[in-house]
């Protein structure tokens, strides 16, 4: 009995080291959390992208852990982005429309805040604009997303050590005797970027930047030549690692939301590809700097994409598929949490958006 035991036993050995090599619990320190958010990039969005690349690896294949998040608002099924995006900042599920306060007022406290008065650095990257709901609930507190002046006052009180995108507009559109918010950020001692050249060609922060690299939303890939989420990210990722108590970056993929919300998988697909490339840079990151934590989610599922077969013969293997959308709107399906590097093994399990946020200030922050 004792032999067929150590036979069992050994033979376990043998097939065992893979697995637990890639997927043993590791209770890693964390210094440094990546947060990736693919706006409205529900599952059959990322399908859709690992289909378009004939399941070649993908970033979503390289995840250690997966997890689905319940994205529901306080006050819907179906969340909007300044809901799930307080959720996730904060902990705390809210109302439609709200950023970083309860219905009743109270005034939430970040992910982003905390990890700053922790002394570590803040970064902040969007393809949409500055001011716009996913990038605002990591440093705003109204109960209108609409409110853009107080979500700007917000922003230019918080001071992100970086934070990039486009609104150039929102920043220059009124003009106070004091000047526009352009003028007030600049003498709070902001420094104001124009282009993301500009920003490539620092090499160090000497104050807080801002870069207003479009007048509206930063354009969507299909009408500009240049890759900007995954350059800004590994930019952004050398200046901040200068800073060794670490570092918080929220990166998002804005315009998936756009082209979802517009049934465009011609748009979605360069949007994905953008995003597949920004998730890659931050997990090439992870591998080679310990401490470093990736999560890769969305905030809401946007279209109700799904994928069929556009030819009658489905069994053939390489039948084409097709993208099937079921609203222009947003969706109450639950969203894929990918998480990679440091206690990545925390983040798997079926959770509330809200979750997401306890689980990554547990792993980041002073006690
Ligand atoms: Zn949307």
């Amino acid at each position: 009995m004792k032999k067929i035991i150590c036979i069992v036993f050994s033979a376990m050995m043998v097939l065992m080291p893979s697995v637990a090599k890639d997927k043993a619990p590791k209770s890693e320190k964390v210094n440094n959390i990546i947060l990736l958010i693919g706006d409205g990039m529900g599952l059959g969005v990322a399908g859709a992208w690992m289909v378009d690349r004939n399941y070649e690896p993908t970033c979503f294949d390289r995840a250690q852990f997966v997890g689905l998040s319940k994205t529901y608002s306080l006050n819907s099924r179906v969340t909007d982005s300044a809901a799930s995006g307080t959720a996730m900042a904060t902990g705390h599920k809210t109302n439609n429309s709200m950023l970083g306060v309860l219905p009743d007022g109270t005034r939430l406290g970040t992910i982003a805040e905390a990890a700053k008065e922790d002394g570590k650095s803040i970064g902040i990257i969007v393809t949409s604009y500055l001011l716009d709901a996913t990038p605002a609930a990591f440093y705003a507190h109204t109960s209108s997303r609409g409110n853009l002046r107080q979500v700007e006052e917000d922003l230019i009180a918080f001071q992100p050590d970086v934070i990039l995108g486009g609104g150039r507009c929102n920043f220059t559109d009124q003009k106070w005797e004091d000047g526009t918010m352009l003028d007030k950020a600049v003498a709070s001692g902001i420094k104001v970027l124009e282009t993301p050249e500009e920003y490539y060609s620092m090499t160090s922060l000497d104050a807080p930047v801002l870069g207003l690299f479009a007048e509206g939303s930063y354009p969507m890939v299909i009408d500009r030549d240049a890759d900007y989420l995954a350059d800004c990210l590994n930019h952004t990722l050398e200046l901040l690692d200068d800073n060794k108590k670490g570092f918080f970056i929220m990166a998002e993929g804005s315009h998936i939301d756009h082209a979802a919300h517009a049934n465009n998988t011609e748009q979605l697909l360069f949007e994905m590809e953008e995003f597949d490339k920004a998730v890659n840079a931050a997990m090439d990151y992870a591998d080679t700097h310990k401490g470093t934590l990736v999560i890769v989610t969305a905030d809401h599922d946007t279209g109700g994409a799904s994928l069929v077969s556009d030819n009658k013969d489905f069994h053939l293997g390489d039948s084409e598929i097709g993208v099937r959308y079921t609203t222009t709107g947003h969706t109450g399906t639950p969203v894929v949490i990918y998480s990679y590097g440091a206690s990545a093994w925390k983040f798997s399990g079926v959770m509330e958006n809200t979750e997401l946020n306890r689980r990554m200030r547990e792993v980041l922050l002073r006690k």
